[in-house]
């Protein structure tokens, strides 16, 4: 996903902070439910792994017993270490045979069920966790407000529902599965080392806090490169993202070979970060094989001597061959799992991250929260006054002492240059964000107090740029409306004049579009955009700009099929060719956030302001503005692109 740096900019960075146990939280919240499940999976490790240890005991045990001439003694002295009654063990040779491998099929045998139970346990438990918390994180994102979907942050929350949550997954099986392997087997095998020989043991488990110690150090130097690893190949994945969403402008500028070189450097930053972390990483496995190795070497030593000559130096007591052979195999076996603790403490660091990261975005309080006792909207007239609005995203106003009213049925238009804040004045009828000042109401009630459900289905949005779903044709103009029938979607698409070129794609209404589906033209995706607000019969009806970037044909066709959506419904039009809205009731002409000019199209002609003037270009009646225009224009440029250096620094 896109490279994210989460020391930058981070939008749950204050959420985050205020989270102290996340993984805590995490088994807490979410694992409860699934308690059986990885109960059974940790008992099944358990046994399992206590059984991995049998096979090394038992041949311990069959040498001395089986092949030794004095075995009989020695069968029944050892068993017990097995936990059976001594009535129950073969005394002759042959049978303590046949015991033994007994003994070691059903050890297999049973190792490989625990083996499958303790895989079910984990896996249903990690996989039902991520299941949940990607979903659940997923429906906290939905309720967001809109400042969090700039393009920036949808990289983020893209990032969060799919790289940390699948993290904590393999920390979840992965991760907590070692645990209990390793914790199993380093404990069992001191335990059984020092049961049989705890001299013995003493000097094979003489490198283990040496070997701890240096595992310590590694992960210490390990740890921020591979956090570099991780930085740079954010910042290759955003350059890449970057230049292939824009390889049509790359292209047509001619910088191919400039671009060639920036992928370059960034690919080099991340290679370089990589072999940095490689280089410590394959010194240390080898590094840890000395140090085993001496281990082992020093038991050999020791035991050997222990077993031709009795006990060397001061050690005493009595080592068997058998019990050698124990030695030998269990010190081999634990020496590794110890090497292997670093990468689950590596594990577990990453996957406390990635829950901070998941909390962080659940604690975001929605900023627009509903009131207990909110009524649902009943719009009647639909009637919409705003009452002296100022709103700015950021602490700039962007609108300020917005003052109008429409009565129902009736239509509004705005218009003004780019930027004046027409989109955001109707963003707030929707409630995308909260007025600062004043109030909006429909037919009496504050947008504020109802519920953003029946505020939203009473307000029908078609916008410029008509998004489509992946799905059918008939799916996108239900949207909504999901439990319409064939023939409401055929009358919807008929008024939106959409049916005859429905008819003609290859499936008809049952033609995949979207992403990934038929390419539809800007003209018929607009269109299937009206069908939908037709069928959704909305009260209140916003058209943003809905009839640019196509041509003058379909423009007629739309603005045909608008036209008869918009009969006896309040209707707010932005336009910038102002010929689509001059017959509105009435025209306010936004400049710089406020209302400069209002009133119908004949009286703003009359006027001879800024609409008048627009009006004649656009009409071909004078060729360019005056200058007075002109010059307002270009502060206005200079304002926003002031604004958006600004907003790099
Ligand atoms: P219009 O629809 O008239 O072109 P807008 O309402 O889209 O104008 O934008 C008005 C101003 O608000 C512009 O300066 C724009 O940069 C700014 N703006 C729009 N959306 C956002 C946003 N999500 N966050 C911050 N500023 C925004």
């Amino acid at each position: 996903m896109s490279g994210v740096d989460w020391e930058e900019d981070d939008p749950f960075e204050e959420q985050r902070d205020k989270i102290e146990n996340p993984m805590k939280r995490l088994f807490v919240e979410y694992g409860r439910d699934y308690a059986p499940q990885v109960t059974v999976g940790v008992l099944a490790s358990v046994f399992a792994r206590l059984l991995d240890l049998l096979p090394p005991l038992m041949l311990g045990i069959a040498l001395d017993a089986i092949f030794r001439s004095d075995g009989e003694a020695q069968f029944s002295e050892q068993i017990p270490l097995v936990v059976l009654p001594d009535a129950w063990l073969p005394t002759a040779q042959v049978d303590q045979f046949w015991f033994t491998i007994a003994v070691l099929a059903g050890a297999f045998l049973f190792g490989a069920g625990f083996h499958w139970v303790r895989n079910w346990g984990f896996n249903a438990f990690a996989q039902n966790i991520q299941h949940d918390v990607r979903t659940d994180t997923y429906d906290q994102m939905q309720r967001l407000n809109m400042d969090f979907f700039s393009d920036k942050q949808t990289g983020e929350m893209m990032s969060i529902l799919s790289n940390d949550v699948n993290r904590l997954e393999r920390f979840l099986n992965d991760g907590m599965n070692s645990v209990f392997r390793l914790s199993v087997m380093v404990v069992g095998i001191s335990v059984l080392l020092f049961w049989i020989n705890w001299q013995l043991a003493l000097v094979a488990l003489l490198p283990v806090p040496v070997i701890a110690g240096f595992t310590y150090l590694f992960i210490k130097i390990i740890q921020p490169k591979y956090a570099e690893v991780r930085s740079t190949v954010g910042k290759m994945n955003s350059r890449l993202e970057n230049n292939l969403g824009g390889i049509q402008v790359i292209k047509a500028a001619n910088t191919e070979s400039y671009e060639s070189e920036r992928v370059d450097d960034v690919s080099f930053d991340y290679f370089d970060a990589n072999w940095d972390a490689i280089e410590t990483r394959i010194k240390f496995f080898p590094a840890l094989r000395v140090l085993a190795g001496i281990g082992f070497v020093l038991t050999f030593i020791v035991g050997g001597l222990w077993v031709f000559q009795g006990p060397p130096g001061p050690f005493t007591g009595e080592l068997s061959e058998g019990m050698f052979v124990v030695f030998i195999l269990y010190t081999q076996r634990f020496i590794w799992p110890m090497a292997q603790f670093g990468q689950i403490i590596n594990m577990y660091q990453r996957a406390r991250a990635s829950s901070a990261r998941i909390f962080g975005l659940m604690d975001e309080p929605s900023k627009l929260a509903e009131d207990r006792d909110a009524e649902e909207l009943a719009v009647d007239e639909g009637e919409v006054v705003y009452d002296d609005v100022s709103f700015g995203y950021d602490d700039e106003t962007i609108v300020e002492d917005v003052d109008f009213e429409v009565e129902g049925g009736e239509t509004l238009a705005l218009v003004g240059p780019t930027g004046a804040g027409k989109s955001t004045v109707l963003k707030l009828l929707l409630r995308m964000y909260d007025v600062d000042d004043g109030e909006i109401r429909i037919d009496g009630q504050n947008v504020s107090d109802v519920t953003l459900r029946s505020l939203r289905r009473s307000i029908g949005y078609v916008g410029q740029s008509s998004y489509l779903f992946y799905g059918t044709v008939r799916e996108n103009i239900t949207y909504g409306t999901f439990d319409a029938t064939d023939e409401e979607v055929r009358e919807a698409a008929e008024a939106a004049e959409a049916h005859d070129f429905i008819e003609n794609l290859p499936d008809g209404y049952d033609t995949m579009v979207g992403e990934r589906g038929v390419k539809l033209s800007g003209g018929q995706r607009q269109r299937i955009t009206i069908a939908r607000a037709v069928l959704t019969d909305p009260d209140i009806l916003i058209l943003d700009e809905a009839t640019s970037d196509v041509d003058t044909e379909t423009e007629m066709l739309i603005q045909r099929s608008l036209d008869r959506l918009t009969t006896d419904r309040t209707t707010f039009a932005i336009a910038h060719r102002l010929s689509t809205i001059k017959d509105a009731d009435t025209i306010l002409v936004l400049e710089g956030g406020k209302i400069a000019e209002r009133g119908t199209h004949d009286e703003l002609l009359d006027n001879d302001g800024l609409y008048a003037h627009l009006w004649g270009v656009q009409a071909g009646e004078i060729d360019e503005l005056p200058q007075e225009f002109i010059d307002r224009a270009q502060e206005r440029t200079a304002r926003i692109v002031e604004d958006a250096e600004s907003d790099d620094d």
